[in-house]
């Protein structure tokens, strides 16, 4: 279904996520309870078609949490990349932005996914045949219309919210701005805690330690993730018990080490 690009609830849900808390109680406000308590916005006179922009550093878990309230709302996920929308559909684009809102429609409630949103906003006036410019307005008509979109959430995401048209993110549209931060200390500690849920740590392994160790300084969620993988491959390697253990290294001295894993791994 993925492949043909039917919608789908992605299986994510926010045990997967560590930190975020923040970003997790508004988006569950903006778009999991208006889903789950329709009557209970109405009431209030809000308009339930609601936009969310995603913003931050890359591998902070922008990708994770749209998922995650998707799972948490019980609602269609449905992911378009920004270039693939200027690319893919070359020729008719129009059409093609169409039918999207119109699988939306047809599988509501559903979460629409822009990732990499900046990649239409700085084509537009750039482009030569108008293909972008024809996506975009395309794109800014069926944001606009609010009686069509019922049920239908946006969230876009973007390193760069200053290459973001700014016709995206007027009211209506694009209207919330959320930061997805790199991680601090307790932030990773967190997220690592989640990351190694299903994996059989040795019992002197002090996961929060790791987390907010200096060495640890300035990792992604997606950094951390690698650090994980690798912990267990190295441990498969030993082949002596199948459990990840905590080593310590000294770093080797004069040698600037700048892979995010190995930084990791020298943690004396
Ligand atoms: P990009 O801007 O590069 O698209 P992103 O912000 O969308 O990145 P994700 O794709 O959500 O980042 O994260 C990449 C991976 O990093 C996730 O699949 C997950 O393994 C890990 N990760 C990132 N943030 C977190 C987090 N807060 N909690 C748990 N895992 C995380």
């Amino acid at each position: 279904a993925k492949r043909e690009g039917f919608a789908t609830i992605p299986d994510v849900t926010w045990n997967d996520v560590g930190s975020l808390g923040s970003v997790r109680k508004e988006l569950e406000f903006s778009i999991s309870r208006p889903i789950k308590y329709p009557e209970v916005y109405q009431g209030m006179g809000l308009d339930l078609a609601t936009g969310v922009l995603l913003y931050g550093p890359p591998g902070c878990g922008k990708t994770l949490v749209a998922k995650a309230i998707a799972n948490d709302a019980g609602a269609n996920f449905m992911c378009v990349k920004g270039p693939e929308l200027l690319n893919k559909f070359v020729g008719e684009s129009e059409r093609a932005v169409r039918q999207l809102f119109a699988r939306a429609r047809n599988s509501s409630p559903c979460i629409i996914f822009f990732d990499e949103i900046d990649a239409l906003a700085p084509s537009r006036g750039n482009d030569g045949n108008g293909a972008a410019d024809r996506v975009v307005n395309q794109l800014l008509t069926e944001m606009d219309g609010l009686e069509k979109r019922k049920n239908i959430y946006l969230i876009a995401a973007t390193n760069r919210p200053d290459m973001v048209d700014s016709a995206l993110l007027r009211p209506g549209r694009l209207d919330k701005l959320l930061y997805v931060p790199l991680p601090d200390p307790a932030g990773r500690a967190s997220i690592l805690d989640t990351l190694v849920r299903r994996v059989p740590l040795a019992g002197d392994v002090d996961v929060p330690s790791i987390g907010m160790s200096q060495h640890c300084e300035g990792f992604s969620g997606a950094d951390l993730g690698a650090l994980v993988r690798e912990a267990c491959i190295a441990a498969l390697q030993e082949q002596i018990d199948e459990s990840v253990k905590m080593e310590k290294a000294p770093l080797p001295g004069g040698v600037k080490i700048n892979h995010p894993f190995v930084r990791a791994h020298h943690f004396e």
